[in-house]
This record gives structure tokens, C-alpha cells and sequence, in this order.
């Protein structure tokens, strides 16, 4: 790979031309189109066995159909880096319905930009028509955001659309060579993440764009450019404009990745998790060292897994984030009159999670498991009656359990709980836990409460 950026330093006048590009993308017009840096086939790592067959089709196709088609962004990136890119985007001056007319199997998605999905069975390759330059028929709202985006363009001017340097490399099937016209070959090999053009206004353009710095950034172990890094802070509020639907996608691949502590730290330093997590931030003041070292150790736990190719599940890691400040409501709610804290856990649980669902949306899907959790816990800091053991065959018994370790990992009063289940699992015996030792306290089932009444015990509930 050395041999590929050597080459690419060689030319780095023309990469230079192109970094002043990159700086005035707006001004670009027909006339001051300029020659990009190519690099040959022999010069570079990207090899088609390394690409999917049915990328590969997908570009062959278009080829002998007389259009220009490249693989673009994380796919060359991540080859370049010799990393295996999870999936692959083309690029390609065929409009969507002409797209649609080659493949057998293409569905057009996207409101505000078509994207064509071309199927290959399990396999699904997103075909990108190029993009034009921002100009004045694109809609923006009063921070600079764009709200719609439907100019074709050229490759040139597609390639300054894209959101980093390193991001705007385009693997031309005609000769397999790789075509850079932003300077991203020599970020490549300087390790480092850039935006294309003026870094304030392309985040004002898409303010997504900060939490893909962050993402992309560690994936890669790229440091981010100080001018690209400076505006972020200043910018973080911009997040507030955006769709939460779109923000649970980003937070998703930011949490549930290898590097998800290290995401979660750079979201702090910048003041971006705030934005994405205001409850959490708000309890940060209140308890910083041990909120955060719950939040690290879940997070750690779900990169573990996701190291190891095991299964990772969203409810349980919002589950995880959420759950200092359900715990803190619950606590409070549980300070009034007749709340008892078994109902103020279910009520904090409901609220917090509305109140999240404002910035990022969780899906019910997510989201019902997760206050499941939540409330299992009472029943599990508890367990009692004469087969507490009942509860091993919840459905959410292993998501509450593993949640209840958790907690006992983060210094809460639950450890002999925890061992407890661990034990009635293994089919042991061990007398219950004492009560008492959790945070919340489980409100006594009401059947069992009137049956005790009818026997006359004037039984008080176990625990409330
Ligand atoms: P990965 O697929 O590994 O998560 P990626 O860079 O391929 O990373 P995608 O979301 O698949 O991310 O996007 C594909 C390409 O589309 C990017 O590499 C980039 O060129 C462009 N792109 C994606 N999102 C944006 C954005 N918000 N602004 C500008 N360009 C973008
Ligand atoms: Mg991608």
C-alpha cells in the first residue's frame, strides 16, 4: 500500500488544486472543471476480489450499458485502509428510472434524493446517481440546513458533495482506477479525517456530518483535522434540527460498534451528547463518576460482543443509558405521597422514555423491551413467594439478569441478588436475598395482596 500514496505524493499538485476546489465547491462551475488525481490500478491495494459479486455486476452492468460507474465512499475507503467495508455504494450518471430499467430486481427509495436498491439475493447494493452543486434551488431552513436535494450532477461535482476527503474516492470499473478529486489519497496516507470545503457550513449544511466525524474518525483511527474539529462544539446544538428517526440510525452505529466507549467519550468532549441524550446530561451533574462508569461499562460490554461476532441488542443498551436517569425520577416520584416505587419506577420509565424519544426516536420495538428491563428489576432485587424461580422463564429474565450484573458491576447495592439468580440458575437453592438492598422496591402483586386479606392476615405488602 506504501507504493500507492508514494505515487499519490508524486502528484500532489494536482491534489492541491484540488484542495482549493475543495474550499470554494460552490464556485465550481463547467469551465474551471480540473483533472483529477488518478491512480492506476498498479499504483493502489483495491482488488475486485475484495468486492462483492454482486458490486461488481452492479458496476459491469452499467458499464456495458454505456454509463460511468464507480464504487464510492466507505467501500474504497476502507479497502485503501485494508479494512473490510460492510457494504458497497455506487456511483453512476444513470438517472434512478434508468436504473431501475437494467436490473430485474430495483426498488427507488428516498423522498428527497432517489437512491436505486439493486437486489442480488441477500444482498443489497444502493446505486447513487450523481449529485449537482448546492446552489440556490436547494431549500435551506434558517440555521443552513438543506432541505432538498434533487440536482443531478457530474462526477466532479459529486465528488465535492461528499462529506469527507477520504469519503470522495471513486474505483472506476473502466480501468480500475481511483479517481480523487478532493485530496482524499493524501489524507489517506496523512491519517487523516477532513471535510470537503468550509467545515462550519458543510456542518450547517448536514449537521449529521459531526457525528460521522466521530464515527468515521474512530473506525478508522484517524485523527480529525483541527479546522474540520473546531466548529463542533460551537455547533453541537445544530443536532436539535434533525429528524430524531435519523439520529437513532447514527446513535445506533455509534453505540453498537467496536468503538463505542471511545464514540461515547468523543460525544461528551464535544458536547454532542448532550444533544443526543439531555436526561443523561442533566444526571451527569448530579452523579458524573458513577453515571459515566455505568454507561462506559455497558458500552464496553456491548463492543466486546460486537468484537466477537455475538448478537447486541439496542433495548438493552438504552436500557443501560437511560437508566440513571429513570432511576433518579423514580426516586423522586417515589418521595411523594402514595406513589409506591414499584408504580413510580413504571411511571419514571414511561417518562424518561417520552422525553428521549423527543431527540432520538427509539423504536417501539426497542423501547417496550427496555422498560421491560427496568421493570423486572424490583422483581429481581426481590424475588420472592414459594417459586421466585418463575421468573427464570420471564421471556426478559436474561435481559433483566444481565442487567442486574450490570448494575451490581457498577457499584450498586445488588451484588447478593445478582449471585442469587446466578445460582438459581445453575438449579441451586440458596435462601432469598434479603430485601431492601436495591434501589427500588417491588409494589406486592394485588392478587396475592386480596387472597392474604381473605385469609384475615392483614398481610402488609412484602415490600413498599
Ligand atoms: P460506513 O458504510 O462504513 O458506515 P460510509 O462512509 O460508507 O461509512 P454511508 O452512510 O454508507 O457511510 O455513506 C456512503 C457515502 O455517502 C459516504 O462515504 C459519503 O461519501 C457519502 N455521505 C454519506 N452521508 C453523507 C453526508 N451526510 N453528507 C455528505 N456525504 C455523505
Ligand atoms: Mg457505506
Amino acid at each position: 500500500m506504501g507504493a500507492c500514496f508514494e505515487a499519490a505524493q508524486g502528484r500532489v499538485l494536482y491534489a492541491r488544486i484540488s484542495r482549493l476546489q475543495a474550499l470554494f465547491p460552490q464556485q465550481q462551475t463547467q469551465d474551471s472543471a480540473i483533472e483529477p488525481l488518478r491512480i492506476p490500478r498498479a499504483e493502489h491495494n483495491i482488488s475486485r476480489s475484495d468486492i462483492s459479486p454482486a458490486t461488481l455486476k452492479v458496476l459491469y452492468t452499467l458499464k456495458d450499458a454505456g454509463y460511468e460507474a464507480y464504487i464510492v465512499g466507505g467501500g474504497v475507503r476502507d479497502l485503501l485502509a485494508g479494512l473490510h467495508p460492510k457494504d458497497f455504494d455506487v456511483a453512476t450518471n444513470a438517472r434512478p428510472e434508468e436504473v431501475k430499467r437494467l436490473f430485474r430486481s430495483c426498488r427507488l427509495v428516498g423522498r428527497r434524493f432517489l437512491i436505486a436498491h439493486v437486489r442480488f439475493g441477500d444482498e443489497i447494493v444502493e446505486v447513487t446517481t450523481f449529485r449537482g452543486p448546492i446552489g440556490d434551488s436547494h431549500d435551506r431552513d434558517e440555521t443552513g440546513r438543506i432541505l432538498s436535494d434533487n440536482v443531478y450532477g457530474s462526477l466532479e461535482e459529486d465528488a465535492f458533495r461528499r462529506d469527507f476527503t477520504i469519503n470522495g474516492l471513486y474505483y472506476d470499473i473502466r480501468d480500475f482506477s481511483i479517481v480523487d478529486y478532493v485530496g482524499g489519497m493524501e489524507d489517506m496516507r496523512r491519517r487523516t479525517l477532513r471535510l470537503i470545503g468550509d467545515p462550519e457550513l458543510r456542518y450547517r449544511e448536514d449537521p449529521v456530518r459531526m457525528l460521522r466525524a466521530i464515527r468515521i474518525g474512530n473506525k478508522m483511527d484517524f485523527r480529525l483535522d483541527p479546522a474540520s474539529a473546531e466548529p463542533v462544539k460551537r455547533l453541537a446544538h445544530l443536532l436539535r434540527e434533525i429528524p430524531p428517526a435519523r439520529l437513532f440510525d447514527e446513535v445506533l452505529k455509534l453505540l453498537l460498534s467496536k468503538d463505542a466507549v471511545e464514540n461515547f467519550r468523543a460525544l461528551h468532549w464535544f458536547g454532542l451528547w448532550d444533544e443526543l441524550f439531555p436526561d443523561l446530561g442533566a444526571h451527569h451533574e448530579i452523579a458524573p463518576e458513577q453515571t459515566r462508569a455505568f454507561v462506559e461499562a455497558a458500552l464496553a460490554n456491548t463492543a466486546e460482543r460486537v468484537q466477537q461476532d455475538q448478537p447486541v441488542s439496542p433495548s438493552f443498551l438504552f436500557a443501560a443509558l437511560l437508566w440513571a436517569p429513570v432511576r433518579a425520577r423514580a426516586e423522586d416520584l417515589a418521595r411523594g405521597e402514595d406513589h409506591p416505587s414499584f408504580v413510580a419506577l413504571a411511571q419514571a420509565s414511561e417518562e424518561v422514555m417520552a422525553r428521549q424519544g423527543l431527540r432520538v426516536a427509539i423504536p417501539k420495538r426497542f423501547s417496550m423491551p427496555a422498560k421491560e428491563i427496568w421493570t423486572l428489576q424490583p422483581r429481581l432485587e426481590q424475588p420472592r413467594g414459594n417459586r421466585p424461580q418463575r421468573l427464570l422463564t420471564h421471556p426478559r429474565f436474561r435481559a433483566g439478569y444481565d442487567f442486574l450484573l450490570l448494575r451490581a458491576q457498577g457499584g450498586e447495592p445488588v451484588q447478593a441478588q445478582a449471585e442469587w439468580w446466578t445460582q438459581a440458575q445453575a438449579g441451586a437453592m440458596a435462601p432469598l436475598p434479603a430485601a431492601a438492598a436495591g434501589v427500588v422496591a417491588e409494589e406486592a402483586p394485588r392478587k396475592r395482596r386480596r387472597r392474604r386479606r381473605r385469609r384475615g392476615g392483614g398481610a402488609v405488602p412484602q415490600a413498599e
